[in-house]
Formats: C-alpha cells, structure tokens, sequence
C-alpha cells in the first residue's frame, strides 16, 4: 500500500537555485527588510545579506568575463565550511554552471576519482591544497594547466580577485522543463552498492526540498511557539558543506532570515563553545554529536541554555538517545531521513515528539511503498525496502545509466536500499539498510572501494567489508572479513591490513572495526557477498558478549 504524506501540496515554482534563494529570503524573511543584517559569521568576519547577494553576482561575472565559464561547465570546490562556499555554489549557478562538491580531507586518490568523473574547468579551494588538487588533477588526466585554480583564503588565486562588475548574460530557468534538467550539483554517493557516483540534482530538485524543508519547518514552528518558545534565528552550520545534508542546511539557513555561524573543523569542545558565543538556538548533526552533548563532561562546562532546536539526521537515531537527549537538554530534538539521490529530505519529526526513534513523516508531494524481497509491496505497517517517489528524486547517476536504472524506476520510485515501515500515524522508522554501506558518523564508507584496497594487498585474495554498531559513539563503524592466499603468514597481518587501509584513504574510512581472517568470504551462487551472514555472525556475537 502506497503512503503519502500528511502534508498539503506545494506550489513549486519553476526557477533556478539562487533566484529562488534570495527572491525567497528577500520576500519571507527579514532580510527583505533589513538585507544589512548579517548573514553569515565566519570566525571574526561577517557577510550581510546584501553582501552575500552582491558578492555572489561578482564572482559570477568573473566566472564568466574572466575565466570564460560557460552554461554546463562543472566547478569543483575542496573547501572546509566557509562563508565563501555558498558564494561560489551560487556564483556558479548564476552562469548556468554545475557545482561538485568534495571532501577537502582527501587524498589525491580519493579526489582524483571525483575529478575525473565530473572534469571540472575550475576548482575552488585553500592554498594549503592547492599542491593535493594539482597531484589530483595529474592522476584523473585533467590538464593543471587547463583547470583554474582559486582559493579562497588571500594568495594570488584568491576568488576575490576574480570579481568582476561587469555584466554576464545571467542565467535564469524559468520553464518546468529548464529547471527540471539543468544539473546543479553532482555530489557523490555510493548509492546501493558499489563504488561512489556522482549523483546529479537539478535546479527543480533542490528548489522543491528547499520548500518541502519550509513546509514542514512552517508547522514545527507553530507548535514550538505554542509553546512559548523565541524565534530562532542563530544557526551553528557544523555540517560539513560538501555533503548534501550541509548544502541544505546553508540553503535553509538563509531561507530562514537565519544567521548562519560557521564551524569550519569539528572538535566538541569547540562546537559548544560556539554554541555559548553566539547564543547558537538551531543546529543539525548527526546522532554522534547528539551523544556527546547527553554524555560528554566537556558539554557541562559550557553554558548552552540558548538551543532550542536540535535535529540530528545522516544516520540512525535510537529511541533512547533522542528521549534521553531531550529530557537532559531541556529542549527539541527532531530527526530527518535523506539521502544525496533525494536532495536529500524524505521525512522530518515534528518537535512535539509523538513517536521518538522516528525519522519523521513523509515531506509534503512524497509518496512511499515499501518492498518484499521478491519485489512485492507490503501493506501499511509491514517492514520492507522504502521505495520514495518526489520532486526531490534526483535526474540519476552522472554517465552510468546501468546504476541509475537500478535504483530508479522508469515512473520515477527510488530504491533506498533503507528497511523500514510508516506507522498508522504517518511516522517512517528506519530498522535496517540492505544496501551496502556503512555509515561513519554521517559520513559515507563504500565498502566496495575498501574491499577493492584490501585485495589490492598481496596477501588478500578475497575481502567483506560491513558495518558495525559502536554504541559509545552512536555511529557504525567498518569491519573488514579477508580471506589469505595459500600459505600466507597470520601474525601481525590484521594490524598491517588495518594500516594498508589508513595509509590510503580518509581519516573517516579507517577499519575502526578491525579485521577478520576467514577461510572463504560466505558468496551466494552468483558470487555476490553475503554480508547479511556477516552482519548476523556480528550481530550474534554482540548478543553472546
Ligand atoms: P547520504 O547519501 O550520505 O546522505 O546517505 C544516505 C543514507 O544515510 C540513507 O540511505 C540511510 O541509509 C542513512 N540515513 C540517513 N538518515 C537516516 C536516518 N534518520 N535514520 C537512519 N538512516 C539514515
């Protein structure tokens, strides 16, 4: 049975990103107002809503005047938080370009991946990677010389710098068919299996998830001034801006006449005292943060009286840690589910927190059904695939029409690869994933690019990569299975394998969970892992502890 969402239809207008964006914030918030007011605060400096506005259109012009960007080309930004990302984001939008966005912690390998499967004409990062970026670059066969490169902290390359106040031909979408096929951003998820992809959102994507988010975020908030609670308006942003869930948050900050204060590298300590300088009322993370903040002895040591708002998403929240949060911090704790393909919002819990563990109701033009494993719809209640059709689904999978037919359907459902089931009262839980994933911190770990690694090791002829749940930081974890070539020595190899891994990736995509030697990684008959085996041997030996 089909379940649709208890929300009422939207009207989503036919534009682009950053016309909606400031026409939005200009026509329903205080900026339209006072567009003097700050925008954003990063570290000592600050950008008002104008600013934000002017400076946006002059990096725009001088993509176009200066470096001869054009409709369709692809800028990458490697940047941690800062309040130049949402002015390159849009800047590029602005001339029809395509935005990709990567981790700025990765490696040239890891990066190298993403550049060359989205061949971007200019990357905007710090100087401190400029050195990573060209290595990148050289790997992925783009020419260094070819691809300009800014930063956007001083230097020759500045992005300032390129700020022209000349005019450009802006590009603005105004038809169903324009904004529904313009690309805006490919950002990269490994989906239901296999290596990352570039998943592309259009114009009309993020503008429907942007008023979707509204919609809901217009019904929390009578129910939280109901309850006599100010309105908010000082929002940490400690999401990282690369990942989709940080791209939305900026977007919503400023639809929200919002000040966005920006956390460019996480540590806790650091978080809560931005929460305490700024009187932070609104923040979004991931189930992590929300256990340090219940748990750690350094969040007592800071005054965090002003939050109101907590809402984590990106990962599973337990039942006990979003009541517990709530009952220890005094204030609203909310969950979203997403994911990149869905821009990324499918549900959101409402403040009043009728069903805790849930990851919230369908957002409003969202429909689901669930799925057997034969592929049946189960009726309401059952537990099955989430299948999710919307304006937000995503065009596809950036030149790979084999993964994007497999996930999506010709009338436009979407396979998560997320187990689950909606309640009689509209509430999605989420109870499992059957795709393979593993979720680290919010961050995404393909286990198909770390198997690949560990076989790449002489000794390794056969790898499994799963998650494991690592309830003292409320975040899974992965876990390597390997199967050895013949008369390979055992001592000392699980730690030189866990070491194989660190020295080639991520600091997020490290074995945190170690490594098993087996005699054969258990295959079905066509030779695909069967991580459910692994995920239940795991799981039986946590019940036997
Ligand atoms: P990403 O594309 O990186 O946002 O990852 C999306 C995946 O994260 C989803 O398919 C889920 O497996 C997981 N996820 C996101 N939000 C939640 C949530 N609230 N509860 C459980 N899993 C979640």
């Amino acid at each position: 049975m089909k379940s649709t969402s208890p929300f009422p239809p939207l009207e989503i207008p036919q534009l682009d990103l950053p016309t909606f964006m400031f026409s939005y914030a200009k026509q329903h918030t205080v900026y339209g107002r006072n567009p003097e007011l700050a925008a954003i605060v990063d570290k000592a400096q600050s950008l008002s809503f104008s600013d934000l506005e002017s400076q946006t259109e002059a990096f725009a012009a001088g993509l176009y005047n200066r470096l001869g960007f054009r409709k369709g080309d692809v800028l990458a930004t490697i940047l941690p938080n800062s309040m130049m990302y949402p002015v390159a984001v849009m800047g590029t939008h602005m001339v029809g370009g395509v935005v990709t966005t990567a981790n700025p912690a990765y490696n040239a390998r890891e990066l190298a991946y993403q550049l060359k499967e989205t061949n971007p004409t200019v990357v905007v990062t710090l100087q401190s990677s400029i050195p990573i970026v060209k290595k990148a670059l050289g790997i992925a066969g783009i020419s260094v010389s070819g691809t300009c490169i800014l930063t956007t902290d001083g230097g020759r390359n500045n992005m300032r710098r390129v700020f022209s106040s000349q005019g450009f031909p802006r590009v603005y979408l105004r038809t169903k068919e324009e904004a529904s096929t313009t690309h805006a951003f490919i950002v990269f998820s490994s989906g239901t299996s296999g290596k990352p992809k570039g998943v592309v959102l259009s114009h009309q994507n993020m503008v429907s998830n942007a008023l979707q988010f509204l919609c809901i975020e217009k019904f929390d908030v009578e129910l939280r001034n109901a309850t006599n609670h100010m309105l908010q308006r000082r929002w940490l942003q400690v999401l990282p801006m690369f990942h989709i869930y940080g791209i939305m948050i900026s977007n919503m900050c400023i639809l929200s006449g919002a000040v966005m204060v920006i956390m460019d590298k996480f540590d806790f300590g650091g978080f809560c005292s931005l929460i305490e300088e700024h009187r932070i009322d609104t923040v979004y993370v991931a189930p992590p943060i929300l256990l340090a903040l219940v748990k750690s002895p350094v969040a007592k040591r800071y005054d965090l009286s002003s939050l109101v708002l907590l809402t984590s998403g990106a990962a599973p929240l337990s039942k006990e840690l979003q009541t517990e949060a709530r009952q220890k911090l005094g204030i609203f704790v909310t969950q979203g589910y997403g994911m990149s393909e869905t821009s990324p919002l499918v549900t959101r819990s409402l403040c009043n927190n009728s069903a805790p563990g849930s990851a919230g109701k369908l957002c409003p033009d969202t429909e689901a059904v669930f799925l057997d494993d034969d592929g049946k719809q189960v009726g309401k209640g059952q537990v099955g695939e989430l299948c999710v059709r919307g304006p937000q689904i995503m065009i596809g999978y950036l030149n790979n029409k084999k993964a994007t037919k497999e996930m999506l359907s010709s009338t436009g459902l979407l396979h998560t690869g997320d187990i689950g089931y909606i309640d009689a009262d509209d509430n999605l839980f989420i109870t499992d994933r059957k795709k393979e994933l593993v979720k680290y911190k919010g961050f995404q770990i393909p286990p198909a690019e770390l198997e690949g690694l560990l076989t790449d090791h002489p000794a390794v002829v056969d790898a499994a990569v799963i998650p494991v749940y690592d309830e003292s930081q409320a975040t899974e974890i992965p876990k390597a299975f390997v199967a050895l070539a013949a008369g390979t020595r055992r001592d000392g190899l699980e730690k030189e394998l866990c070491a194989w891994i660190e020295a080639r990736v991520v600091d997020y995509k490290k074995l945190r969970g170690g490594v098993e030697v087996m005699d054969a990684i258990p295959k079905s008959a066509t030779g695909k892992i069967l991580r459910r085996v692994l995920k239940d041997l795991e799981t039986n030996r946590l019940k036997n502890k």
